[in-house]
């Protein structure tokens, strides 16, 4: 059955292998084609028919932000977009160093680029259970934040970098329960920081 109004899984922005080593292509197929595809499935089938559906998707998130009775909807939605962002995070031959604007706001903010790497990996290693670890921005500053499941900084009035996806599913067929691994190697082979750059306001 065609749908119109349905939300779509935008592509990777990089074949599932391009991460080797660092994130396996099993592991990225299975993120990618199931996690994510499931998350956007059960959001398609929750606002087939509402007014939800024609949204665009940060709408949507905003609107059903605190509502108990749409919490499905919210995680679903949520878990869509921050997969998304997360896969624009990252890419072939990251890590490095942002320069321009995005290097000195860092060194700014926290110092240094290792200096933002460590509070960075602490937050995100502390968050109990799933969720994940952003870079955000409020005007010339950056901070750094954590969200449990799938709650993300847009439903905070925070505006978004950056992140890293910390629930077990990111991780485990590469680094199995070794998440402090993991945040370093995002931190130093993964991340995108033209595409944080990109995102400043
Ligand atoms: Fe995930």
């Amino acid at each position: 059955m065609t749908d119109a109004n349905a939300f779509s899984l935008p592509p990777l922005p990089f074949a599932e292998d391009a991460l080797e080593p660092h994130m396996s292509a099993k592991t990225l197929s299975f993120h990618y084609g199931k996690h994510h595809n499931a998350y956007l499935t059960n959001l398609n089938n929750l606002v087939r028919g509402t007014d939800l559906a024609t949204l665009p998707l940060e709408q949507l998130i905003a609107k059903v932000a605190g509502d108990d009775a749409r919490k499905g909807v919210y995680n679903n939605a949520a878990q869509v977009w921050n997969h998304t962002f997360f896969w624009s995070s990252m890419k072939p031959r990251g890590g490095g160093a942002p320069g321009g604007r995005l290097g000195r706001m860092i060194d700014a903010s926290f110092g240094s680029l290792d200096g933002f790497k460590e509070q960075f990996k602490k937050a995100a290693v502390a968050q109990f259970g799933s969720g994940w670890g952003w870079l955000v921005q409020d005007d010339e500053k950056l901070s750094i934040m954590t969200t449990s499941n799938a709650d993300l900084p847009l439903a905070h009035g925070k505006h978004a970098l950056l992140t890293c996806d910390v629930w077990e599913h990111a991780y485990y067929l590469d680094y199995q329960n070794r998440r402090p691994d993991f945040l370093t190697v995002f931190c130093d082979q993964l991340v995108n920081w033209e595409f944080a750059e990109k995102n400043l306001k």
